[in-house]
């Protein structure tokens, strides 16, 4: 039997934090108990009807059933620059400064590849959606993480980061509203860090994919690229997936600085062949008119994010009260380690939740309760946390 090695890109990953509470899921499962998993960022709620019209209509067509465009068919690029024009006020040139994506995190994942060289220095702001410092590994880069702390409302710190790091720097990647802390961006905050990337030449990398599960029509989050010079440094990441409950459609867009824009559409264009056109023509339709679901859908959130913070406020776990996304994140009680009281909670209650340090050493200390089951099961959730 020959031997295979993997290589060292893979080899070197950091273990998977995660294995554990899944073993132990299991292991909990299997003596019989329900339960109740408040893991999983991926929204329970179905795709409406109307896109999945579009989809089966769109596949009846043989014209969609050859390679799509790898950049995306430019009706549905219109559409992205339409909606980014409706929601942000962002004009956006569907040729230059927007490509499809199968999804944002096959982008983003892509994207160091374009701009990275080995020994490069990459910036990721931590705790983090984890794809942005393996693909930066992947890449060959050197990821500095630059922590997010309650105390500076889990935006970077960006007076602490020295002159010399952000001469080194390549690229730094941000993500608001933030996975996982729930934590948004302010104006200020973007134009501080358009007029920092400016000076230094470093490339903004903004993930936006949870904009659009927010809880007040007042207060909502913002695109990096309303900030005024965001196109000189920033590409924004995004995505329908949240938006519209399609994370299996694998339906995304990158958008911001035509060169950075370009840089990931050249990588593309040797890895994948594009999103199927059936499902480019349902984005479509989901862009132009999914907003009065989108509305429904931030209600059903809101009823589920308010039971929760309810129930942990009567039980003393500090959390701040998310203006967005569909996270709780919390501190662990006095005494415990996030992996301590996460696998406390599943042996004792059978509640999965995510422990902190899953996204980064920054995120020890807490843990994340997603918002994606129903209020009933949420609610005996919280019960069975409360009478621990
Ligand atoms: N960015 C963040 C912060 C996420 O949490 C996720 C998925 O959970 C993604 C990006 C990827 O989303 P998708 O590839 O479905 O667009």
């Amino acid at each position: 039997m020959s031997e295979f090695k993997l290589a060292d890109r893979l080899a070197t990953l950091p273990p998977y934090l995660f294995a554990e509470i899944d073993r132990l899921k299991q292991e909990v499962a299997a003596q019989g108990v329900d339960i109740i998993s408040l893991g999983i960022g991926d929204p329970d709620l179905p795709t409406p009807d109307f896109i999945i019209d579009a989809l089966y209509e769109a596949a009846k067509k043989p014209v969609n059933h050859q390679y799509p465009s790898y950049v995306g068919l430019l009706t549905y690029r219109q559409a992205v620059a339409d909606w980014y024009k409706q929601r942000f006020n962002v004009d956006l040139d569907p040729e230059k400064e927007i490509v499809s994506l199968i999804g944002s995190k096959e982008g983003i994942a892509h994207f160091p590849l374009a701009f990275v060289n080995p020994g490069d220095l990459v910036l990721v702001a931590s705790p983090n959606y984890p794809v942005y410092p393996v693909a930066s590994g992947f890449a060959g880069a050197d990821v500095q993480i630059i922590p997010l702390t309650d105390e500076n409302d889990f935006l970077p710190d960006l007076n602490a980061i020295d002159n010399d790091t952000w001469k080194k720097a390549k690229i730094f990647f941000i993500n608001y509203p933030n996975n996982p802390t729930a934590a948004t961006a302010t104006a200020e905050f973007y134009e501080k860090l358009v007029e920092k990337a400016r000076e230094f030449n470093v490339i903004i990398v903004q993930d936006a994919a949870y904009t659009e599960v927010y809880y007040d029509d007042n207060n909502k989050p913002l695109s990096i690229m309303e900030t005024p010079g965001a196109k000189d440094v920033a590409i924004e990441f995004h995505s329908l997936s949240k938006t519209y409950n399609m994370t299996g459609w694998r339906c995304g867009m990158a958008v911001g600085n035509p060169t950075l824009v370009a840089g990931l559409g050249k990588i593309k264009e040797n890895v994948d062949s594009g999103i199927f056109q059936a499902v480019q023509e349902a984005g479509i339709a989901a862009l132009k008119h999914g907003e009065p679901h989108v509305e429904g859908f931030r209600k059903i959130y809101k009823e589920r994010r308010d039971c929760v913070i309810e129930a942990l406020h009567k039980i003393n776990i500090s959390c701040r009260v998310p203006e967005a996304s569909i996270f709780v994140w919390a501190k662990t009680p006095e005494g415990y380690s996030s992996s301590d009281f996460v696998s406390k909670l599943l042996r004792e209650t059978g509640v999965v939740v995510t422990p902190g340090n899953g996204f980064g050493a920054p995120g020890e200390g807490y843990f994340r309760i997603s918002l994606t089951v129903d209020t009933d099961r949420l609610k005996e959730a919280v019960s069975r946390i409360s009478k621990l």
